[in-house]
């Protein structure tokens, strides 16, 4: 998962781009970075770290001339965590640069990156972005548009894609809307992104989302759309967007991720409630909306009973697994006075390995917690994902290997409960039908053709 950003006619698009990407920092942590353009030149800075790491010298931004621009936070789920695959990568194309901020996984990279080796392509990356390049620097169309849309249906997958050019920004989402991308406006500046957060930081207008199988070129000469591909019947919209990745005070798919969480929580509720529980608790912060909606549909109350670090990454982007367990200490802290002597129904999101919740649930008896019931707002995560989500393997997924019963003694919590896939669908205003819930379901919407990044069937 990343965030991307793309900007066009804005005297300080650079700017802009760095204030959206904040903006979306939740989506990636890993590194960041820029390409803007002026119409003849690109200039770029990029770096691992944090978007305010990267971008910590304002100097930086004297160099990133142009009135457009692109921008890309990064999440590894195609190629490590280095430095050479921060994007937005650029490359040199014909006689002039080209760069590409992408979200999403392909899903026949391996058989198509192969392919181009064996035609003598050198890959500077091993990310599955620079893929699409080298099939667009291969194409003979007599136009670039034509060449990405020829591009684009060689590629499958999820992809929500901003591409900068001498000619523009050409701004394109798979078939199935797998990934989120909104459009926008903020008076003749126009705006791309991952999540209407951006925009609303911006100060723009939402005007819609980048339809599937839509590519929209953005240049001197306004805006031209054509679809490069049929969208598919149904849509697959990713469904963990709303229960954790998407902010809640941004639209996706049309609806807005906190009335949704909130949704889940009262349908989690309805289909598993503690009458002897005193208060309702959440994981801060994705699970804090969903946990309100939970504690109103219960009639319990809610509270604040665990206070997060905001200045600490999420724990499953972190890269290992012994980064990932020391750093529940880091982020979380009991408030003693709410929990002592309680019977608490803590509210989370998901369970990917459970190791979080083993060290929440010891954290909350150490405050002096009587019971501890644990209700999940999605259904057990069994399957990894192939759009771009980095869950671990199969094999280390604990609802893979576990019960409920048996996960609830290894998390030692009193009791644990998942909203079912019923419940989850029920919530969603859309039809079941047009959202991605292969990890819960192992229904992929896409047929998986190369096995990619951590998955190990
Ligand atoms: S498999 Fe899960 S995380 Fe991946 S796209 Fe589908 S719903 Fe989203």
């Amino acid at each position: 998962m990343c965030g991307i950003i793309g900007l066009y006619n804005n005297p300080e698009a650079g700017t802009f781009a760095y204030m959206g990407l904040y903006a979306q920092q939740h989506r990636g942590q890993e590194g960041a970075g820029i390409v803007t353009c002026d119409g003849d030149k690109m200039y770029s800075h990029t770096g691992q770290g944090l978007v305010s790491d990267v971008f910590s010298d304002s100097k930086i931004f004297d160099n990133l001339k142009g009135h457009y621009a692109i921008g890309h936070t990064r999440y590894s789920t195609t190629g490590e965590n280095n430095a050479t695959n921060v994007g937005p990568l650029l490359f040199n194309l014909g006689d002039s640069f080209i760069s590409i901020a992408h979200n999403g996984n392909l899903v026949n990279l391996t058989s198509i990156r192969k392919k181009l080796q064996k035609n003598g392509a050198i890959f500077q990356t091993t990310t599955d972005t620079e893929i699409i390049i080298h099939l667009l620097a291969r194409r003979t169309e007599p136009t670039l548009t034509k060449r990405i849309a020829g591009t684009l249906k060689e590629i499958e997958g999820a992809f929500s894609i901003i591409i900068i050019s001498k000619e523009g920004l050409h701004i394109a989402r798979d078939t199935k809307g797998i990934r989120p991308l909104c459009f926008g406006k903020l008076n003749d500046t126009i705006i791309v992104a991952s999540e209407t957060c951006a925009l609303d930081l911006l100060g723009a207008q939402y005007i819609r989302d980048i339809n599937p199988g839509e590519l929209l070129t953005v240049n001197n000469f306004g805006e031209s759309s054509i679809q490069f591909e049929t969208p598919d019947k149904n849509k697959s919209h990713c469904i963990f967007e709303y229960i954790y990745f998407s902010r809640p005070d941004s639209q996706v798919f049309g609806e807005n991720v906190d009335k949704m969480r909130r949704k889940f929580g009262k349908t989690l509720a309805e289909e598993s409630t503690i009458d002897s529980a005193d208060i309702v608790i959440s994981v801060p912060d994705s699970s804090n909306t969903c946990a309100m909606g939970y504690a109103a549909t219960s009639n319990t109350k809610y509270e604040i009973g665990l206070i997060r670090n905001h200045y600490v990454g999420r724990t499953f982007i972190f890269p290992n697994q012994r980064l990932r367990s020391l750093n529940v200490r880091l982020k979380f802290n009991t408030v003693k006075g709410v929990l002592d002597n309680r019977e608490v129904v803590l509210v989370d999101d998901s369970i990917v390995r459970g190791t979080t919740l083993r060290k929440l649930s010891q954290l909350l008896k150490d405050a002096g917690v009587k019971k501890v019931h644990v209700r999940i707002s999605s259904p057990p995560v069994r399957y990894p994902c192939h759009y771009g989500m980095d869950f671990p393997t199969k094999d280390e997924l604990a609802a893979n290997k576990h019960t409920v019963n048996e996960l609830a003694e290894i998390i030692k919590v009193d009791t644990l409960n998942y909203l079912t896939i019923e419940g989850l669908l029920k919530s969603v205003s859309l039809n079941k039908d047009d959202y991605c819930t292969a990890c819960f379901s192992g229904e992929y919407p896409i047929e998986i053709k190369d096995k990619v990044g951590k998955e190990i069937f």
